[in-house]
């Protein structure tokens, strides 16, 4: 009988590289053409919808019906023009894909025959049967049912031949079902915030909005492989598998040369990105071998966020096309690096300043310290409901783990601005500062220009202060980026606005403002130290001196996200009308059942490997050794026989006890499931999954790598970790 692991391995070494029909105009030529950008929006709409929609993306203006139906009439047209013969509300539900409902435009008319039609209202709105989407027991109460509504902020893209309408989506009772919704209130609610704080600088500004640009990591294998391995289809990580004798123990991947069948697969990508508007920029291979990232340029949130969502998208579609399936799971492959997402985040304003790079003058380097001391005391105030936005199940298994960030939310920002930190601080403590000479230009200490061209790096950070924006590095490789951002700028707007209360109240007692300012921002210096961290945030010496300091370490999912619930949480989104407290409920209750329903998936695909693979593999070698050592007796005098046939008793011994215990604890887990699931409260049922089921997942595969390294590889059914990370 011929091994299924064999045969995928010669179909992945039978593959020739793809002719890849790139066109060869300059990138700029083709850039954004699949999106109804403002050159299409200009030449399929009249000069008023133009200036109407230009308005409603602008200043956030509402639509009227007269000139929706005009945008409508004018994207169709260009949708139709491009190829589009279908059209669908796009939008990312807490499921953490994107759904789509494709709608074809055509309507039949008298005669038999057909027009294409979209009016306002179906740009305008939508309700998909959405009673599937996780909902947290919101829709339920009411009806089955929850809407869509378009975001003009974001440009409506083609995909696969339909018009995509990027939307948020919404209960009928007006509670946000998707990510999109909480993460506009939030982008609103910072802008607000942050300008009224940044006036204090400029009179003259008039928004502030979030910029982002995240780095996506991912895996590639070859399909063939993938295919037969039932662990990576059904969870997105490899269960069972003994590591590689090499795998990045030389770090010859990290920024190596990319492999062409690799970068054909880049090249590709890049493409349909580009086409879509999806500003991509660098590529390069990674620390773990088959690892790899990419990132654009940053962007205004919102559109970073649909654009990475698209992206993960087009990632598993043009990996298909080259015979990768692209892994976007934080941990696949256990032993070696996982992968994040790095949400590199900051704030600009209308007049074209990024707010987080430091200045050469006094003045704005005064306005620079200050928004960055805001954003650290925030982090310190608020680091646990960090930690709850990029909890996932997938992420328990990176966060802490092999070259991730720890579980223990701290900041990192270089040794330069950690003194000029500390010298602000001690200004004070000298007295130095009385309304009569108070002087910014000796208070403000100079930001060396080595630290502007050149700022140091500490990879090991959860959240690092990178030179001119933070870099959220716990994000998972898999997320959705706007939940994170969503904790972000909520916690930052909290802490503009209280900060601009204490200012004000300096203020009403006959402090000046500058002096005012510098009072808060060094009382917040020295009430946040404690988030701030320069070393090595990988070190066992970090989580105990994190511990000194009173920082959460939540290496789990379930307690994590029960941050989401607690009064501070609550009151935070409530009071910037971000999230009410129902829509937070019903994250956590979404979140969590989540969870429940991982582990379980790969408790079962455990299970059922070990008995339907493993197990009879092992079996199945040891006989053949049974039969050897039986054929040896026959042939041997009993003295030899004894001395020669002790290896193979040992481990003919070692493969009954592995396979026994692995019958046995498959056995346990199975029962600790059954247990599990009939726990009615939600909570419970999270945590019994997280204590008593996912240990097993553990003890279990040890098992089974050791029979892995004991079993005749000829008779081994899955692709193991050197020939699955090893592009051929
Ligand atoms: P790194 O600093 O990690 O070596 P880059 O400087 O190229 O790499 O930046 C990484 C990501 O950070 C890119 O996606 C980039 O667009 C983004 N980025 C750079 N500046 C900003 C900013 N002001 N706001 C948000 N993201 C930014
Ligand atoms: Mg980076």
């Amino acid at each position: 009988m011929s091994n299924i692991r064999f045969k995928a391995i010669e179909v992945s070494l039978a593959r020739k590289r793809k002719t890849l029909d790139l066109p060869k105009e300059k990138v700029s030529t083709y850039f954004g053409e699949l999106t109804f950008n403002r050159n299409a929006m200009r030449e399929f709409l009249t000069r008023e919808a133009y200036q109407k929609l230009i308005d409603v993306i602008e200043k956030g203006e509402t639509i009227e019906r007269k000139i929706a139906d005009q945008i409508a009439a004018g994207m169709k047209s260009w949708a139709i023009s491009k190829g589009a013969n279908h059209y669908t509300h796009w939008f990312h539900p807490l499921t953490g894909a994107t759904a789509e409902k494709h709608d074809a435009f055509i309507i039949p008319i008298e005669g038999g025959n057909a027009i294409e039609n979209f009016q306002g209202n179906e740009l305008i709105q939508q309700e998909p049967d959405a009673s599937s989407f996780p909902s947290g027991g919101i829709r339920n109460t009411f009806e089955a049912r929850g809407y869509t509504a378009w975001d003009p902020t974001s440009y409506a893209f083609i995909m696969e031949n339909t018009l995509c309408i990027p939307t948020i989506f919404v209960s009928y009772t007006g509670e946000a079902l998707d990510y999109k919704t909480p993460l506009l209130k939030s982008l609103a609610a910072l802008d607000k915030a942050a300008t009224n704080v940044y006036k204090y600088f400029d009179k003259n500004v008039k928004k502030v909005y979030a910029t982002m640009g995240w780095e996506q990591e991912y895996f590639l294998i070859d399909s063939a492989l993938y295919k037969v391995r039932p662990d990576l289809i059904l969870t997105g990580r490899t269960v069972f598998g003994h590591a590689s004798a090499k795998d990045q123990q030389l770090s010859d991947h990290y920024f190596g040369t990319i492999h062409e069948r690799v970068l054909d697969f880049m090249q590709d990508l890049e493409y349909e990105a580009h086409r879509l508007g999806i500003p991509i920029k660098t590529r390069h291979n990674e620390v773990a071998p088959n690892q790899f990232e990419c990132a654009p340029v940053y962007e205004e949130t919102n559109i970073s966020v649909d654009h990475n969502q698209l992206l993960m998208h087009l990632m598993e579609k043009v990996g298909r096309r080259h015979d990768f399936q692209v892994l976007l799971h934080e941990k696949p492959f256990k032993g070696i690096n996982g992968s994040g997402k790095h949400n590199n985040w900051s704030i600009a304003t209308d007049t074209g300043v990024n707010i987080l790079s430091p200045g050469k003058t006094t003045d704005s380097n005064f306005r620079f310290l200050t928004f960055m001391v805001i954003v650290l005391k925030a982090v310190d105030r608020y680091a646990n409901l960090l930690r709850a936005h990029i909890a996932s199940a997938e992420n328990d298994h990176r966060l802490g783990a092999h070259e991730a960030p720890p579980a223990i939310i701290s900041a990192f920002i270089g040794s330069q601005l950690s003194q000029t930190f500390d010298e602000i601080e001690k200004k004070d403590k000298k007295g130095k500062v009385n309304t009569n000479d108070f002087n910014l230009n000796i208070l403000i200490p100079k930001i060396p220009e080595i630290f502007l061209d050149n700022t140091d790096r500490n990879r090991t950070s959860p959240f690092a202060f990178t030179g001119n924006k933070f870099e959220f590095r716990a994000v998972g490789s898999s997320a959705n980026c706007a939940n994170p951002m969503v904790a972000l700028n909520a916690i930052v707007t909290e802490q503009l606005n209280q900060f601009k209360k204490d200012v004000d109240k300096l203020i009403t007692k006959n402090t000046k403002k500058d002096e005012a300012i510098f009072q808060v921002i060094k009382r917040y210096i020295t009430e946040s130290k404690k988030i701030r961290f320069e070393g090595n945030n990988y070190s066992d010496e970090w989580e105990a001196e994190a511990k000194k300091r009173g920082l959460a370490n939540i290496k789990s999912t379930p307690p994590a996200l029960k941050e989401l619930i607690s009064k501070e949480s609550i009151k935070l989104f409530e009071n910037l009308k971000i999230l009410t407290e129902r829509e937070l409920r019903a994250r956590y209750e979404i979140q969590l059942e989540n969870y429940v329903k991982k582990i379980q998936i790969e408790s079962r695909v455990m299970g059922d490997l070990a008995k339907n693979h493993i197990i009879p593999i092992a079996i199945r070698y040891q006989n053949t050794l049974i039969e050897n050592v039986k054929g040896l007796k026959d042939v041997l005098d009993s003295k030899t026989f004894v001395k020669l046939s002790r290896n193979q008793m040992q481990t003919i011994k070692e493969i009954s006890e592995h396979v026994e215990e692995i019958k046995d604890k498959v056995a346990e887990m199975l029962e600790e499931r059954i247990k599990a699931n009939r726990i009615e409260n939600l909570e419970e049922q999270a945590m019994a999954y997280n204590m008593k089921v996912m240990p097993f997942l553990a003890q279990i595969r040890d098992h089974v790598d050791d029979l892995e390294l004991m079993v005749d590889d000829e008779l081994w059914p899955l692709p193991k970790y050197r020939e699955m990370l090893f592009i051929k």
